[in-house]
This record gives C-alpha cells, sequence and structure tokens, in this order.
C-alpha cells in the first residue's frame, strides 16, 4: 500500500524535525499534497492515525492542503496553474510543459511544545 510507505517516511522526518527544533510532543502536522501524487487524503488520514501511536506526533493532527498542478513552458517561458489536467501552455500552446509542482507530498509545517527546561 502506497500510502503505508508514505506515511512512514513522513513520521521519520516529523520525528527528524521535532527533535531538530526542540519539539517534545507535536500538535500539528502540515503537509501538502500533490494532485498528481496518486494519494488520497483519506486514505493518507488513516495511515497516520494508525502510525503515530507511540511516536512524538501520537497526539498530532494531520491537515493536508491540496495543491495544484503548476507548469511551466519551455518555448514561451510562462508559469501557469495546469487545469483540468490540459497539458500544454495557455499562452502559446506548446504541446509540451514542464511540471514544476503538483507530484509530491511535502511536509511544510509543524508545531508543538519545546522541550522544558
Ligand atoms: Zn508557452
Amino acid at each position: 500500500m502506497h500510502e503505508l510507505t508514505l506515511t512512514a517516511r513522513l513520521l521519520e522526518l516529523i520525528e527528524e524535525a521535532a527533535a531538530l527544533n526542540r519539539l517534545a510532543q507535536v500538535d500539528q502536522v502540515k503537509v501538502e499534497l500533490g494532485q498528481l501524487s496518486c494519494v488520497s487524503a483519506e486514505a493518507l488520514s488513516f495511515c497516520f492515525n494508525q502510525l503515530k501511536k507511540g511516536s512524538c506526533a501520537a497526539g498530532a493532527e494531520l491537515v493536508i492542503e491540496s495543491v495544484a498542478l503548476e507548469g511551466f513552458c519551455p518555448k514561451c517561458q510562462a508559469g501557469f496553474k495546469v487545469e483540468n489536467l490540459l497539458f500544454h501552455c495557455p499562452n502559446c500552446r506548446h504541446p509540451e510543459i514542464r511540471l514544476l509542482r503538483g507530484e509530491e507530498l511535502c511536509l511544510t509545517e509543524l508545531s508543538g511544545e519545546p522541550h522544558g527546561d
């Protein structure tokens, strides 16, 4: 199951980031989920709630933000949002575009309780 592997990797990143930021526990985790990542937000939440037990994010809430596809045209250098999965440049109609965002899962924000001194 794809989501399970991704969630395990996400929790590793969270543990690392929490250690770096001296957080004793994580309250909220924000991720960006690209429209082309083939990951369902519901499945991701479900896996997160299963796997977070016993980690520093055991009490954390997962906030998933959906990210639109962003493309770039190598011909006219235009940047644009890709809508309705139309993979051509809206400016010059060039049929080959590069995707800049929208394929991946990114950890964007972490908040929690710092270690008491
Ligand atoms: Zn173009």
